[in-house]
């Protein structure tokens, strides 16, 4: 038992004692008319009574006292613990702080758990929103996401560059403000408004810019908001599952300009080789023709209607073979075998096929080469082709006694070596000119002094530009003159 107990018991004791001697004392003094004396007992007693009852109350505001410090440190220092009880008559109430202070242990036990499970998850989902971001912006495709205000959320750096926006500046950024393109805008529109989170839309769009048209296939699709309230949306269409309202829209941008110009090209030369073709066949057959019907009934004639038909089928057969080559370097069928190569040594080899047919119109070569250390990374069969394409092409176009210079230089600064091929021929007309690389072209000025299929060029390009990421290049004056040429990157 403690003091303050002790106290109360010896208080309430010593005031019962007091009382019953008080109580003596009057009786006495009633039946015998006589004071007893113990009044003064009593007095006593009850003065005691009184010092023990203010003990008490000191020992208890004490105790009340220490209790509310241990309170407030323990406020202070942020922590939950449990009360000792210094005094018996605080025990309950000390123990009814420890059952909160229990209960609220649990409550703060539980929220922290729960926080953990939040920062995991948080964690989790911040994961998976940078995996998807990285795969977002490692794609060469343009994407962009939309919520439901038509403002962006995501954009990759494809899409920064085919609207021409800023990528730091595009989160949240209304679609009429970044995209800047009627029809993309009302397509997002359409697609949102759509409300349709199961389907996909895909159209073609061309976006032109800076000067230049390029066509996309874009794909169209809503992203749907599983944690909508069903019925949120009054405008939503009939139908949609309930949770699933579009939280916005995705948008793919797939670039097909370049398949759309393969495609074109494959047209072009389909369409290009068929009238090739038929011209020298129809000539062959009509001739035939000719032959069969008794047309021809001398020898002169006859012999005349045989080299025709010979001439022809030569054509055809260079036809076919510069159709052949073109098509298996084009289509890559050619396997590119890159070394370091010298050019001088493929330019002399060439020289050596083309100098009887030049010999032949009394044409004269120079050769003004660089030594054979600077080295180019090529494919030597395929840079051979385009020497000698460009060689026999001088000496198809230039008049008998002209002359033919070849040339190469080494531009150290910017690491090129460029070759020079010099032909004191007919020359280009300038309108001609522009379209000398293209399959099947022919200038028309030209065209009676050789015989050609117009695909010589092209090749040379392709595989120049193409093939080894070079330049190719023309200049011509009429009755002067032409000078075609490369350059390519010096080997490191
Ligand atoms: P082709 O088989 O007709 O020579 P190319 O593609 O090699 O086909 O050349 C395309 C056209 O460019 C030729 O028809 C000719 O008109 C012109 N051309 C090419 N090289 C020369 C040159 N050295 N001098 C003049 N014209 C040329």
């Amino acid at each position: 038992m403690r003091r303050g107990q002790l106290l109360v018991i010896l208080s309430v004791v010593l005031s019962l004692c007091g009382v019953a001697c008080f109580a003596y004392d009057a009786r006495e003094s009633i039946r015998l008319a006589r004071v007893s004396g113990l009044w003064g007992i009593g007095g006593a007693l009850l003065i005691l009574a009184a010092t023990a009852g203010i003990f008490a109350c000191t020992v208890f505001r004490r105790a009340c006292r220490e209790m509310t410090r241990t309170l407030r440190e323990l406020a202070a220092s942020g922590r939950l613990g449990f009360l000792t009880p210094s005094d018996a008559q605080l025990a309950p109430l000390t123990a009814s702080i420890n059952e909160v202070v229990e209960f609220a242990d649990r409550a703060v036990t539980d929220a922290a758990m729960r926080l953990k499970e939040l920062e995991i998850q948080l964690k989790v989902a911040t994961a998976q929103r940078h995996h998807a971001e990285a795969i977002l912006y490692s794609i060469s495709d343009a994407v962009l996401v939309t919520d439901p205000f038509d403002e962006i959320v995501l954009a990759n750096e494809s899409a920064a560059r085919t609207f021409n926006f800023e990528l730091s500046e595009a989160s949240r950024t209304p679609i009429e403000r970044a995209l800047r393109d009627e029809k993309m805008i009302g397509l997002i529109r359409d697609m949102r408004q759509s409300g349709s989170t199961s389907g996909r839309r895909i159209t073609e769009h061309t976006i032109r810019s800076d000067g230049t048209r390029r066509t996309y296939k874009v794909t169209l699709s809503c992203v749907a908001d599983h944690g909508a309230e069903p019925g949120a949306d009054p405008s939503a269409p009939e139908g949609r599952p309930p949770g699933a309202a579009p939280a916005g829209v995705v948008v793919v941008l797939h670039d097909m300009t370049k398949e759309k110009e393969v495609a074109e090209m494959k047209n072009d030369f389909v369409s290009g080789v068929s009238h090739e073709l038929r011209t020298p066949l129809a000539s062959i057959k009509a001739y035939v023709e000719m032959l069969i019907d008794g047309e021809a009934d001398d020898d002169k004639t006859k012999r005349e209607f045989y080299e025709v038909i010979q001439n022809e089928a030569n054509r055809l057969s260079r036809l076919i073979d510069n159709i052949l080559n073109i098509s298996r370097i084009e289509s890559g069928l050619v396997k590119v075998n890159k070394q370091p190569q010298s050019l001088m040594v493929i330019i002399k080899e060439a020289l050596e096929v083309i100098a009887p047919q030049a010999k032949l119109k009394g044409i004269a070569i120079e050769e003004n080469l660089t030594p054979a250390i600077y080295q180019t990374r090529a494919d030597k069969d395929m840079m051979y082709q385009a020497v000698l394409n460009l060689l026999s092409n001088a000496v198809k176009y230039t008049p008998d006694d002209g002359t033919i210079t070849v040339q190469t230089l080494v531009d150290e600064a910017k690491r090129k070596v460029i070759t020079r091929i010099t032909d004191t021929g007919v020359g280009i007309p300038p309108k001609d000119l522009p379209f000398v690389f293209d399959k099947f072209y022919r200038a028309e000025a030209n065209s009676r002094m050789a015989k050609g299929t117009g695909l010589g060029l092209s090749l040379v390009k392709h595989i120049v530009e193409t093939v080894h990421h070079g330049r190719i290049f023309v200049e011509s004056h009429v009755g002067r003159g032409s000078t075609f040429g490369f350059e390519l990157d010096l080997c490191e």
